[in-house]
C-alpha cells in the first residue's frame, strides 16, 4: 500500500453518478475485463500528449525528462499492475474533480446504454462515453493514483476501493513520479493473472497497439 508522507489525507464521497457507475461496471457490465488497459493506457498516452501541447509554450515543463514514455510493472508478490506515465500529471484538485465526479454530459446516456447493452457491447461504450478510469475496478478492489502535474512541487495520492469513498492528500516527500501519473491496481484475486507477462504483454499489443507513445513493461521490479 502507497503511504502519505503529508498532513492526513480526506476522505469524500464519490458523487453519487459515479458511485452508481462504478456499482453498474463492476457488477453487470460484461465479460471483457481487457477494456481497463486500453482505457488506462489511453489516458496516460493522452497525459503525454497534453504535456506536449502544453510544453510548445512552456519548453521548461520537460525539464530533464523530455521524452513522453508509459512504463507498466506486473509485481506478482503484491498482486500489483502498476501503469505509470510522464504525461502532463495532475494536481489534488484536478485529481477530485478528474476521478470523483462526472463532469461530462452523456453520463445518464450510457448508463442507461449499458444497462440495456448486451455482454460483448460494454467495452465500445465505456471509451465512448468517456468514463475509462473507473473500468479499473473491474480488475482491482482497490487502487491508488500518485500524480505530479508538469511544474508542481508536490505530488498527490488519490486512493480509493470503488464503492463509495475515496481518499485525497497532498505530499512533499517520498517515492512520487518527477512528473505525471502512476496509477496502481490492486488486483482482485481472480485477476491476478494481469501480473503475468504472458498474459499482459498480448492483450497490450492487441488492446493498445497504435498507441504513439512508446510502452515498457517490466516484472518485480523490486
Ligand atoms: P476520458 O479519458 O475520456 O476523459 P477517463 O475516465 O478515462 O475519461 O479519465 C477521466 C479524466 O481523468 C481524464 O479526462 C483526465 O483528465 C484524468 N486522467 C486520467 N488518467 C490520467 C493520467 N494518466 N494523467 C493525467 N490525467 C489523467
Ligand atoms: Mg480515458
Amino acid at each position: 500500500m502507497t503511504t502519505m508522507t503529508g498532513a492526513a489525507p480526506d476522505t469524500r464521497s464519490f458523487e453519487a453518478d459515479v458511485a452508481k457507475l462504478l456499482h453498474l461496471m463492476v457488477h453487470s457490465v460484461y465479460s471483457d475485463k481487457d477494456v481497463f488497459l486500453r482505457e488506462l493506457v489511453s489516458n496516460a498516452a493522452d497525459a503525454c500528449e497534453k504535456l506536449r501541447y502544453e510544453a510548445l509554450g512552456k519548453p521548461e515543463l520537460l525539464g530533464e525528462n523530455p521524452e513522453p514514455r508509459i512504463l507498466v510493472t506486473l509485481d506478482a508478490d503484491r498482486r500489483q499492475l502498476v501503469i505509470e506515465d510522464n504525461g502532463i500529471g495532475m494536481s489534488a484538485a484536478e485529481m477530485t474533480e478528474a476521478l470523483g465526479t462526472i463532469a461530462r454530459s452523456g453520463t445518464k446516456a450510457f448508463m442507461e446504454q449499458i444497462a440495456a447493452s448486451k455482454s460483448g457491447e460494454g467495452g465500445q461504450l465505456i471509451g465512448q462515453f468517456g468514463v475509462g478510469f473507473y473500468s479499473a475496478f473491474m480488475v482491482a478492489d482497490h487502487v491508488d493514483v500518485i500524480s505530479r502535474r508538469a511544474g508542481a512541487e508536490t505530488a498527490s495520492l488519490w486512493s480509493s476501493d470503488g464503492l463509495g469513498t475515496y481518499t485525497i492528500g497532498e505530499s512533499e516527500g517520498g517515492d512520487w513520479p518527477i512528473r505525471g501519473t502512476r496509477v496502481v491496481l490492486h488486483l482482485k484475486e481472480e485477476a491476478a493473472d494481469y501480473t503475468q507477462r504472458f498474459s499482459v504483454e498480448p492483450r497490450i499489443k492487441a488492446q493498445s497497439g497504435h498507441v504513439p507513445v512508446p510502452i515498457f513493461l517490466r516484472e518485480n521490479p523490486y
